[in-house]
């Protein structure tokens, strides 16, 4: 029999619920079974692709070119379950479904509605994710705040398992607040209400996990337990983790999380392996090699928006037995004129990531002139590689209006254009070169030396390349094109010359590393780092 356990949130958002979700996942997973991970995000949009950074964070792009919630980048690097478009479930594709079928006549002239036929739709598509017969256990992660309007048919879909597979197969894991009020109190409260609100709606959690600043005494738990009708063992302190994220698989099983979801699902697992977790939290906590790194960007202020770049700086650092200071830089900030060599001292390696519109871009590029002049490890990724080629072209190349024609839709000199595949697109969403595709590295270049492969497969998602009239101009002047598609028509890969660690790519490495995995890539623009 197929399990399914539920994952909602309480009181407020940003809790980390993905992250939640994603261990729980893990640590299934080091007890020898086979998870898959699903998000349901409950807002309109089809997908996440169309939403700003600032409004939702990073927008996590998987093989097959779903544009999707962040979360599942949590699932990419704590799990191994494979993540897809089908992974990530909107309201906007639910309703877009069903709407379809009934333009098609597929309900014979039924009224349709919430309850059975959406409600049907998400059902069918959760049990879909978990329908190979080696899978044991579904996670769904269902996105917002128990209370939201726009949750209630997702809650009601995840109640209605309960009826479909039995109360033995589905569990239900609420992550809630217990916030600390002024004179050092912990409240449980808000934890009280949002439980109530669940079970209002039919859902009796089986698990807390208790978001707090600290452990949660015995008292406090067996009073959360008292009121909220959860058994005293399976009310657990998530309490904040010092200093990685990656320490929480470990927080949660000390508190036999895993051991109490197994039971109530009846599932009979192997002991749990953690050694390369506890590997990861040792050398995180105990290095003292600390690494300074520059993100350059635009987005800044939001850490959520360059989540999977920070993580696998994170765990490039990691490979290296090092630790990683994330130093954000306003690329704005060197457009007003803030002296590079102020605002970079210190500074081991410089990264620019991906981004979209004029804003900053400038800053960027001065940003990567520093680095090649000064000889930084500089690691461009999609717009952070462009951006390189404008830097290029305008210090190097001498034209110095070069531009992108993003930025300069009607300048002389767009040594970055469109992509031909996207003149004609209307729509914007879904219709960038989305997902993963192949390139092949130049033999004997550095960036073949660190992949250890010649053909490599990344993911992608821009509108704009390299202007091919410009390219032999770029290479006569030493820059190198190390890498691209099979048929040459795209620059994939790029390096300067006589430079320690300067390398851009076209594509997202960042989505494919993991911190008991870190990528290539950034372990060896970690290992540069540590030696300039
Ligand atoms: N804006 C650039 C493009 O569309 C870069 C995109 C990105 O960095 N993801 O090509």
């Amino acid at each position: 029999m197929k399990k399914y356990i539920f994952v909602t949130g309480g009181v407020c958002s940003s809790l980390g619920k993905g992250i939640a979700a994603a261990s729980l996942g893990s640590l299934l997973e080091s007890r020898g079974l086979k998870v898959r991970m699903v998000k349901i995000d409950p807002y309109i949009n089809v997908d996440a692709g169309t939403m700003s950074p600032f409004q939702h964070g990073e927008v996590y792009v998987t093989d097959d070119g779903a544009e999707t919630d962040l979360d599942l980048g949590n699932y990419a690097r704590f799990t191994n379950s494979p993540l897809s478009q089908a992974n990530s479930i909107t309201t906007g594709q639910v309703y877009d479904a069903v709407i379809r079928k009934e333009r098609e006549g597929r309900y014979l002239g039924r009224t349709v509605q919430v309850i059975p036929h959406i409600t049907d739709e998400i059902k069918q598509r959760i049990v879909k994710i978990g329908e190979e017969p080696e899978v044991d256990v579904t996670i769904i992660e269902i996105g917002g705040t128990v209370g939201d309007i726009e949750s209630i048919p997702f809650l009601e879909a995840a109640r209605q398992f309960i009826h479909d597979v039995g109360d033995d197969n589905v569990i239900f894991v609420h992550l809630t607040l217990v916030p600390e009020v002024a004179g050092g109190e912990l409240k449980t409260k808000p934890t009280q209400h949002s439980v109530k609100e669940l079970r209002e709606i039919g859902i009796q959690p089986d698990i807390l996990l208790c978001r707090t600043p600290y452990k949660l005494d015995e008292s406090m738990s067996r009073k959360i337990a008292l009121f909220t009708n959860v058994h005293n063992d399976a009310v657990i302190s998530a309490y904040d983790v010092k200093s990685t994220i990656y320490e929480i698989p470990l927080v949660y099983h000390e508190q036999k999380l895993d051991e109490i979801a197994l039971q109530k699902l009846g599932i009979d697992a192997g002991p749990a392996q953690l050694d390369d977790w506890e590997k990861v939290a040792r050398i995180h906590n105990e290095t003292d090699r600390v690494v300074q790194i520059a993100i350059v960007g635009k987005y800044i202020e939001l850490h959520d928006s360059y989540k999977s770049v920070y993580e696998a700086l994170v765990h490039g650092g990691i490979a290296n037995n090092a630790r990683i200071q994330l130093v954000k830089i306003d690329s704005g900030r060197l457009e007003k004129g803030e002296d590079p060599a102020a605002l970079f001292e210190g500074i081991h390696g410089i990264l620019v990531p991906g981004g979209f519109g004029q804003r900053g871009s400038n800053g960027m590029v001065m940003a990567a002139r520093y680095a090649r002049e000064q000889g930084i490890p500089y690691f461009g990724i999609c717009l952070g590689m462009q951006i390189m080629i404008i830097e290029y072209a305008r210090t190097i190349l001498g034209i110095t209006d070069a531009d992108s024609s993003e930025f300069s839709p009607d300048g002389p000199h767009s040594v970055i254009t469109l992509l031909e595949e996207q003149i004609d697109v209307k729509l914007y969403g879904g219709t960038m070169r989305l997902g993963r595709s192949e390139t092949h590295l130049s033999e004997g270049s550095k960036i073949h030396r660190i992949y250890g492969d010649k053909v490599i497969y990344e993911r992608h998602r821009h509108r704009y390349e390299v202007n091919n009239a410009y390219r032999e101009e770029l290479i006569a002047k030493g820059l190198n094109i190390c890498g691209v598609t099979p048929d040459k028509a795209l620059v994939e890969c790029c390096q300067w010359p006589d430079h320690p660690w300067g390398i851009g790519v076209q594509y997202h490495p960042e989505f494919k590393s993991a911190p008991r995995n870190a990528h290539p890539l950034f372990k060896s623009f970690i290992e540069a780092s540590i030696g300039s």
